[in-house]
């Protein structure tokens, strides 16, 4: 086993916006990363990052979410860089249906792993159109989050039967979120919380979203309160990563570039 990161790209939020005791002078660029578990049954995506048709998404939003943003690579091109055998793709793991995590599915044509609480909301919430948009073209698998109660979490689904990979229910930030929880052989752990909170500040300062934004983004903030409180007492035990702080994932590796056109060159 072993993870990876692939960031596609950022996006710029009002600091005032996104944390508590935040400025509003004080920009934050927001990571779009996709994280990349392999396991010898098969590799998933955490998330899908910004994709080629990341402009077209963006338009989409209500003005007041829409953001300037830069994009890198999408994960579809770095898993072509590092040659990486797409078969090997079980699917799309996606943490929640915000646009931000699920734009470069369309790029990846393969499964979409959703389960049904979060399905549901997609279908009708206006923050789910730009999965709407997507999701026709591609193959949904609506797994069960019917395993028992994880590390304060009410309901989990193991993904390979073997503890490495459990998807646990944290709803709040939208009814069916998740946290994946990763367990690498080494025996280090990692706790990738979508957007529980979206910057390590709501770990490491206790801090929530602002009042308006707790409002505006999350479907149930006593149940993000409550999620955010069971992350803060595993911090000592594993790494936790919010989906859109770059530090979090300081120490996770980017996937390694095989075939690039430098590289090429200097092959006799
Ligand atoms: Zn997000």
């Amino acid at each position: 086993m072993a993870i990876y990161q692939l960031p596609t790209g950022t996006y710029e939020t009002r600091a005032a916006l996104a944390v508590q005791g935040g400025s509003f002078r004080d920009k934050r660029h927001f990571a779009a990363t996709a994280v990349l578990i392999q396991h010898p049954k098969g590799d998933l995506l955490i998330d899908a990052g910004l994709g080629s048709h990341v402009a077209e998404h963006v338009a989409m939003l209500p003005r007041l979410v829409r953001a300037p943003y830069q994009v890198s690579r999408t994960v579809s091109e770095q898993l072509d860089a590092s040659d990486y055998d797409h078969n090997r793709l079980l699917g799309v793991l996606v943490t929640h249906s915000h646009w931000d995590h699920v734009s470069g599915l369309d790029d990846l044509r393969v499964p979409v792993w959703i389960n049904p609480a979060e399905l549901r909301y997609a279908a009708a919430e206006p923050d789910g159109k730009v999965f709407r948009k997507l999701s026709p073209a591609l193959q949904i698998r609506e797994y069960p989050l019917d395993g028992p109660a994880y590390l304060g979490f009410p309901a989990s689904f193991d993904v390979h039967s073997d503890g490495s990979v459990i998807v646990a229910l944290a709803g709040g930030h939208t009814p069916g979120s998740v946290v994946v929880f990763v367990t690498l052989p080494t025996g280090a752990r990692y706790a990738f919380i979508g957007d529980l909170t979206w910057q390590l500040d709501g770990i490491r300062r206790r801090v929530e979203r602002p009042w308006l934004l707790r409002k505006l983004a999350d479907s149930d903030a006593e149940q993000v309160r409550q999620g955010l409180s069971h992350m803060i007492a595993l911090t000592g035990v594993m790494t936790v990563v919010p989906a859109h702080d770059r530090d979090a994932y300081d120490g996770i590796p980017l996937l390694p570039v095989r075939f690039s056109p430098a590289a090429r060159a200097t092959t006799p």
